[in-house]
């Protein structure tokens, strides 16, 4: 057991990273538990970031994180690249366990986790990730300019992201599993009338091509087996995420989808003394801005929650 923290921060993606520079700015020596594998988040995968403000000519995703922990550590903040296994919120003093089974304990806890996006589960499809596959039609759309894209999944998010790549590419060809989508009628209807939408049916992803970029995709059709080629070279996976809220069921509030609650527009949960921001609250944005924007109001919720315990 080790002496009482102000603050532990479980997550290290733009959300975590900017809630340890606030708190540690503030003095109040944060505990930043970074995640063992992935410590720096979503954008450790990722090459170029265009639209994060600050940076004229764009900067590798790396590289931006690599110097939000730079900074959060300049200032005080202590980072540990291990995952937190489970936590105990319930009382005033909140427990962390890490995988070596230390318990650590804080008068505040934020919680930073982020979210997965789903993946297809093919061999190429993390190795062409920033050379032509996507997740995120907002942060890579502008890259695909007069291109032939396609854009995986029926729902709500991947109609939205093919009426928004059809402003940027050539021509976006929607595939699908079913034969009838599961987003909205209105999200449905915008996608079949925009002349460079397409659609395939009763399809799935059978193979990425592409060396060392993007160059298709085999198409299977799971009603007749058949495959054809789609030459594309842009593909946008949008079949949903998963909030990294596995930890905390049982003990914070979850919405329909699995994503922590918190009383917007602040970041508190249903738990005193226990805040969220960033992707792991987030199914709207999911930006590394408005995860890092949300990192620094738990910063100043926690901030003043420790205060007023003074
Ligand atoms: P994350 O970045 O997901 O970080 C969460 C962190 O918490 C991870 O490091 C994880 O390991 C850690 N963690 C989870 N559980 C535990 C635990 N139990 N113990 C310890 N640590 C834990 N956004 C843009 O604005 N511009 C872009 O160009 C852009 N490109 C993207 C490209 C890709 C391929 C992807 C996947 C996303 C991209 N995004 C982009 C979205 C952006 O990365 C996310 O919105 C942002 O990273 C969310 O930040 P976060 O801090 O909430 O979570």
């Amino acid at each position: 057991m080790t002496d009482v923290r102000n603050v532990i921060i479980i997550g290290s993606g733009p959300a975590g990273y900017t809630a340890a520079l606030y708190t540690a700015r503030a003095s109040l020596k944060p505990l930043v538990f970074e995640g063992a594998v992935t410590a720096g988040g979503a954008l450790m995968n990722t090459t170029e970031v265009e639209n994060f403000p600050g940076f004229q000519d764009g900067v590798m995703g790396p590289e931006l994180m690599d110097n939000m922990r730079a900074q959060a550590e300049r200032f005080g903040a202590e980072l540990v690249p291990d995952d937190v296994v489970s936590v105990d919120l319930s009382g005033e003093i909140k427990t962390v366990t890490d995988t070596a089974g230390t318990v650590h304990r804080a008068k505040a806890v934020i919680v930073t986790t982020g979210s997965q996006h789903r993946k297809l589960g093919l061999p190429n499809e993390d190795t062409l990730s920033g050379r032509g596959v996507s997740w995120c039609a907002t942060c890579d759309g502008f890259f695909f300019k007069d291109q032939d894209i396609a854009v995986i999944g029926g729902g709500d998010t991947a109609m939205e992201e093919a009426t928004f790549l059809s402003r940027f590419a050539k021509s976006v060809t929607i595939v699908h599993r079913r034969d009838s989508l599961r987003a909205s009628k209105a999200m449905q209807e915008r996608a079949f009338a925009d002349p460079k939408i397409k659609f395939i049916w009763d399809s799935e992803v059978a193979e990425i091509h592409g060396d060392p970029k993007l160059t298709g995709l085999t198409l299977r059709n799971l009603k007749s087996g058949d495959t054809e080629l789609l030459s594309v070279t842009g593909l946008f996976i949008a079949i949903g995420h998963d909030p990294r809220t596995e930890l905390f069921k049982g003990q914070l509030d979850l919405d329909g989808e699995g994503y922590l609650k918190v009383a917007a527009p602040s970041t508190r949960t249903n738990i005193t003394g226990v805040f969220a921001a960033g992707d792991v609250v987030d199914h709207t944005y999911r930006q590394a801005i408005t995860a890092a924007g949300t990192g620094c109001s738990a910063a100043l919720d926690a901030e003043r929650y420790l205060a007023a315990l003074a």
